[in-house]
Formats: C-alpha cells, sequence, structure tokens
C-alpha cells in the first residue's frame, strides 16, 4: 500500500510549476507506507551511516549522519517490517543529540533518511517518527517507525570505496548555530563547499490544519551529487545555490520547500572526515528566474544560511586509499553563477540567431564553421560564443536513466565555443574551429554535414547559406583576452606575449592573432607561442595564414612571432613543405612539452611578460603547475580550459 494518499499541496505546486503533473499524477503510489524486505536488508547490511534530517527547537531541519560506534555496517536492525531500530554513537557539533532531546516534547519527533551505497550506487531513502528513544551522552538507541520508504534512482552518485575510520576526533571549528543579520559564512567554509562533490539535503513538510489528516506532516532527505564545485554561493556568503539536475520528477524535497520554506543541507568530505552542518530558509526558483542567478539552470534552490556547524575529522569512514571517485557520467558541467562569471546574456526571447554562411575543412576533423548574427555581435579576441543548438537539434525529451548516453540526460545543446575569427568594431560575422568530439552531439553534426556537403555540394562550403543552418546565440563569455593595453589601440605598448596553447586550445590565439595583426602591427611586439599538437601540419598553415593575412604583406607587421611546436613523430612537419614566413621563427620539438622546457624559461618569464595558457584538462594542470614552480603568481596567468 502506498505511504501516502496523494502528492501534498506542495508537491502539486511544483510539479505544476514545471510542467510535470501529468506525468506524475499517479507516480506517488512509489512510495511504500513500510520497509520493502529489500530496504529492510539494505539498511541492515550495507550501509556504514545513514544521512538523516530532525528539526530543532525553532523548527528548523539539520541532517545528521547517523552511523555506529565504529563506522561499521549492520548498525541498523530491522525487527519488523516498518520498524528500524540503531545503535548509534554521534560526536560533538552534530545536530542530532540536541534535536533528539526534544523527543519527549514534541508529539512527533520526526526524522527521514537516505541510505547511500557508494560503492555500488545504491539508494533508498525513508521517513517516518522516532517511536522510542534512550540517549545516554554520545549514544542513542532508538527505534523509528517508518512509515514512508522508496527506492532512488543511481543517477549523480560518486562511486567511492570507504572504509571504517575508528581513529578519529571530532573537532568543532564553528558551532554558529543561530546567525545574526551581518554574519557571513567564513571564507574557508566556502572554498569547502566548493570543494564538495556530494550533499545531503533535508526539508521538512509541515501540513496546515486543514491538511493534516490527509498529508501528514514528515520531514525528508536525500542525496544530491554532482562534480566539485556544482553547489555555489552567492557572493553575501550566506546564500547557498544548489541546481536541480534532471531526476525523477516527483520533486518531493522541492515540494517541501514549497509548502515549508526551509532546508538543510550537509556536505562530507570523504578524504579528511570533514562535515559542514547548514540550515536556513529556502526558495525554489524555477524559469528565467533561475537562468538569471545561474545561467542554463532552470531549476534550482536557494538556501539562506541560518546557522551552521563545522565539525574536522567527524565522519565514521573514508575513502580507501588513494581512489578517486568514481564520477557519475550523468553529472553535468559545472554552472557558474551569473555573478561570478564574466558571461553576457541575451534574453530568452531576444537571442539572435546565427545562419551558417561558410565551412573550412581543415581535415576531416578540425574545421572552421563561419556563421552571420542577426545583429552586432561585440566579441573581444579571446572571448568564446555560447550557442544554443537547439533550434537546430530540436528539444530533447525526458529521459530519467540512458545508460548508453548518460550525459545526454541534462544536455539541454547549449556548447561554447571560441571564437578564432577577430573583430574590434562590433560585427555580425564570427567563425569557431572546432575538433570533432566522437560520439559529441554537436561536432558529430556539424562535421557529418560538412563532409558531405564536401562530397555531394562542395560550392556550399563556401556559401552555406542555402543550408539556412540556424542556432540561436545565448550569450558571450571569457576573461581570457588581452591585456587591456592592447585592446585599447591608443596605449603603446612593448610587451611580450607568452602563449601556451595545446591541441584545439590554439583558436583563442587565432582571433588574439589576427587581432594583433589587423590593429597593433606597427608596434614592437614579441610573441613566444608554444604549441603542442599531434597536427602540426594542419594547425600550423592556420597560424600563418593569419599572420600573413589576406590583403597583409607579412614585412609590414613588426610583430615579431617565436613559434615552438612540439608535435607527435607520427605527423612530422616538413617545413620545406610550409612557407613559414619572415617575422614568425618556427622552432620544431618532435617530442610533447615536458616540465623541463618551462623550467628552462625561467629567467625569461621573470619579465614583464603576459603569459596564456589554454587547452585540455591534463595539459593546462601540467602548465599551470610548472610556472607557478618556475616562480609565476597563479593570478599572473591568463588561463582557460576547453573541459568541464
Ligand atoms: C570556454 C570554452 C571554449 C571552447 N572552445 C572550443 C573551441 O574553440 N573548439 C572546440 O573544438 N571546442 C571548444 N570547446 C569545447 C566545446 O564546448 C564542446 O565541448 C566540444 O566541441 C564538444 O561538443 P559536442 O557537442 O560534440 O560534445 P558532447 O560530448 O555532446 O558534449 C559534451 C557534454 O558536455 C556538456 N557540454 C559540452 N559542451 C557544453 C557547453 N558548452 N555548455 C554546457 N554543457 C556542455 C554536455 O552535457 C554534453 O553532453 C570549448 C569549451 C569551453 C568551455
Amino acid at each position: 500500500m502506498s505511504g501516502v494518499a496523494g502528492w501534498h499541496p506542495g508537491e502539486r505546486i511544483i510539479q505544476k510549476k514545471l510542467g510535470l503533473t501529468d506525468q506524475v499524477t499517479l507516480s506517488y503510489t512509489m512510495i511504500h507506507g513500510d520497509l520493502p524486505p529489500e530496504h529492510a536488508e539494505f539498511y541492515e547490511t550495507c550501509l556504514p551511516f545513514i544521512p538523516i534530517t530532525t528539526l530543532d527547537e525553532s523548527g528548523r531541519p539539520w541532517g545528521s549522519i547517523l552511523t555506529g560506534k565504529n563506522g561499521e555496517k549492520r548498525f541498523a536492525r530491522t525487527p519488523h517490517y516498518n520498524r528500524l531500530e540503531v545503535k548509534a554513537r554521534t560526536w560533538d557539533g552534530d545536530p542530532l543529540g540536541d534535536n533528539l532531546r526534544l523527543f519527549d516534547k514534541v508529539e512527533n519527533l520526526m526524522m527521514a533518511g537516505i541510505g547511500v551505497e557508494f560503492e555500488t550506487r545504491r539508494r533508498n531513502k525513508f521517513a517516518g517518527v522516532v517511536s522510542k528513544l534512550n540517549q545516554s551522552g554520545y549514544d542513542i538507541d532508538m527505534e523509528l517507525l517508518v512509515n514512508q520508504a522508496i527506492g532512488n534512482c543511481p543517477k549523480y552518485i560518486n562511486v567511492r570505496e570507504l572504509e571504517p575510520r575508528t581513529q578519529r576526533k571530532p573537532t568543532v571549528i564553528h558551532d554558529r548555530r543561530s546567525l545574526l543579520l551581518e554574519d557571513r559564512l567564513p571564507e574557508a567554509m566556502v572554498d569547502f563547499i566548493l570543494s564538495c562533490d556530494t550533499v545531503f539535503i533535508g526539508s521538512s513538510y509541515v501540513a496546515a490544519p486543514e491538511d493534516r489528516e490527509k498529508y501528514p506532516s514528515h520531514v525528508g532527505m536525500n542525496h544530491r551529487g554532482g562534480l566539485p564545485g556544482f553547489v555555489r554561493v552567492r557572493k553575501d556568503r550566506r546564500t547557498v545555490v544548489l541546481p536541480d539536475f534532471s531526476g525523477n520528477r516527483l520533486m518531493t524535497t522541492l515540494g517541501n520547500i514549497e509548502t515549508t520554506p526551509l532546508a538543510s543541507l550537509t556536505f562530507v568530505d570523504f578524504d579528511s572526515g570533514d562535515i559542514l552542518y547548514i540550515t536556513g530558509s529556502a526558495e525554489n526558483v524555477t524559469g528565467s528566474a533561475a537562468h538569471d542567478i545561474m545561467p542554463f539552470q532552470g531549476t534550482l534552490t536557494l538556501i539562506h544560511t541560518t546557522g551552521f556547524v563545522f565539525v574536522h575529522d567527524a565522519l565514521p569512514v573514508r575513502t580507501k586509499g588513494d581512489t578517486p571517485p568514481g564520477r557519475s557520467p550523468y553529472s553535468p558541467p559545472i554552472r557558474l553563477l551569473a555573478e561570478e562569471s564574466s558571461i553576457s546574456l541575451f534574453d530568452g526571447d531576444e537571442r539572435p540567431e546565427a545562419t551558417l554562411s561558410q565551412i573550412k575543412l581543415h581535415d576531416p576533423h578540425i574545421a572552421t564553421f563561419t556563421w552571420t548574427a542577426s545583429k552586432d555581435l561585440q566579441i573581444l579576441p579571446g572571448q568564446a560564443i555560447i550557442l544554443d543548438c537547439s533550434p537546430f537539434l530540436g528539444t530533447r525529451k525526458y529521459q530519467h536513466m540512458s545508460p548508453l548516453a548518460p550525459t545526454s540526460v541534462n544536455d539541454d545543446f547549449i556548447r561554447t565555443w571560441t571564437v578564432s575569427s577577430s573583430s574590434s568594431e562590433p560585427t555580425r560575422t564570427f567563425s569557431i574551429t572546432l575538433r570533432y568530439k566522437p560520439g559529441g552531439a554537436l561536432t558529430s553534426i556539424l562535421f557529418n554535414i560538412a563532409q558531405k556537403i564536401a562530397e555531394v555540394r562542395p560550392e556550399l562550403l563556401d556559401d552555406a547559406t542555402p543550408l539556412n543552418m540556424t542556432m540561436k546565440i545565448a550569450g558571450i563569455t571569457g576573461e581570457f583576452i588581452l591585456p587591456e593595453s592592447l585592446s585599447l589601440p591608443s596605449v603603446p605598448v612593448n610587451r611580450e606575449l607568452v602563449w601556451f596553447g595545446g591541441g584545439i586550445g590554439l583558436t583563442p590565439f587565432l582571433s588574439m592573432l589576427e587581432y594583433l595583426q589587423t590593429k597593433r602591427k606597427d608596434e614592437d611586439l614579441k610573441i613566444h607561442f608554444i604549441l603542442s599538437t599531434r597536427e602540426p601540419s594542419i594547425l600550423l598553415p592556420i597560424i600563418f595564414n593569419l599572420y600573413t593575412g589576406n590583403e597583409r604583406s607579412n614585412t609590414e607587421s613588426k610583430i615579431r612571432i617565436t613559434l615552438d611546436v612540439f608535435h607527435s613523430e607520427s605527423d612530422p612537419v616538413n617545413v620545406n613543405d610550409l612557407t613559414v614566413p619572415t617575422g614568425i621563427t618556427l622552432h620544431q620539438h618532435p617530442k610533447r612539452l615536458e616540465a623541463d622546457y618551462i623550467q628552462n624559461m625561467k629567467e625569461d618569464l621573470a619579465k614583464d611578460k603576459k603569459l596564456y595558457v589554454c587547452g585540455p584538462a591534463g595539459y593546462t594542470e601540467l602548465v599551470l603547475g610548472e610556472l607557478v614552480k618556475a616562480g609565476v603568481r597563479p593570478d599572473e596567468i591568463h588561463k582557460e580550459g576547453f573541459f568541464y
């Protein structure tokens, strides 16, 4: 039998706001009224800890960690189909101890929990009330009467192998359960939140008198996961922003918040065992209001912190050895807050169109696609364009799980690509230079079209407008731009630029180079371009052509480029086959870029140079690490990554 009589008013409100009413009308029947045998066995045998929600004296939810005495499994028992017995031990700072002391004072001490087996991504949750309690110091002996239970999907759970940590010393670092108006979360707490990939969200539903009988009050607990940093903190250092990823669409947590605008967030670090407990007022934000806060995120919850506790070395389990977490393939890229990024967005209805006008296939895997915008765009050299490709691809249908293409579940067909062309004035024409990503939703289609056209109607490569391939321009973004002194024509310069480009990470340098060659070619500017590529014979001609330009004569330019190319021997460059323009000095290194090379630049780097690094994750990490070792301050380096 279902544990609930239907969706409560808050759940119905959020389901309606999100247009889900028809899809989930009867889904409440999935909520059991007791513990199914497989859930009972799960709680008994699989879990070293269970995150649970309880309310404090003021009715604020807090998420605690319920665990046995030594972090081992089997601290819970299910002697009966709706009873969960636990022998647990808590610690200083965990709000559970205090909240349980309300047992004799309240009619029903509500509790909800989520069991997550991190090794297997299995997840079930329950809600009920505490029916028996014996509390002595940190020891808790209690029985829960479970009246709601449901299984959840494994999405967004980062896999971890955990082992008990018996030797630990939980130490309260902050205990600020009631914040004053002017209080802020300490910077270290903000950094902690940004480093976490897992958070447990607690909520409560306090029924209005007229609803109490049909929809009794209860609390809720759930898991949210993503890439580290998926939860953001607003500049006020009080408001935590939790994006809502595509889930089972029941919206029980957000539904509770609609009725009772409170929530708890419990962040855990599986390596240090540190736990941050937050409680606060909560508000769901949807549609354009959500996008205004977190661009491209249609639903989110704001938790305005009213109290927090931070306990060091508390979690009773830790990551086994040095095994890195297995990231959930469903987790979408991190979305920054509008206030965190230099993103300039067009309002939904006012997004200009971009129509494909030209294609240049440099080889089957690298091509430049040129577009004509329906209105003028101001794009600084090095910036990227955000394209909404859904007008061209169609809106994706909801899928709960998609084992063969997990990233597709949250894919909104929004893509960011550096503009590889340049213009100092507002322009309607822009190019993007792409590398084909095998299996990539957008690049697969674009390259497929380009190849087909090249085969059957090559004239369309030069004028692709008859194809009528149109996308929407969602915005322009990026701080990976030239120093102001170079963007402002009146400021004289005599500076050196050092560019590290890895693979397709050369694209921002293409637009910078084009800009400099057009606007600053009369100045003695030196560029040291260190390029790592597997395809030097494709990329070098692109650079040379840009330097030479169509109508420019290379001798006119005073810009001098030293081009160090690191490439694999599988694509050797025969300089005799290429005309290296005067003004460019080419050095070839038939090997990977190594630490030594950067360390040997040490003296050179100490001079007043502007450093830029762009490329894939591993490359960027290597270069940044070595530059810092060579004495460069991280804030002196402009960096851009093409990864998520
Ligand atoms: C600042 C920046 C500049 C970039 N510049 C270039 C460039 O000049 N040339 C180039 O080839 N690539 C560039 N990329 C990478 C590019 O955005 C795409 O990831 C890449 O082209 C693969 O796209 P795809 O659709 O074929 O791959 P897919 O595998 O379909 O996309 C990868 C997955 O990542 C997510 N995703 C990918 N891109 C985005 C996005 N932009 N916004 C939100 N979610 C996304 C989606 O969840 C998607 O499922 C850049 C990325 C960034 C962040």
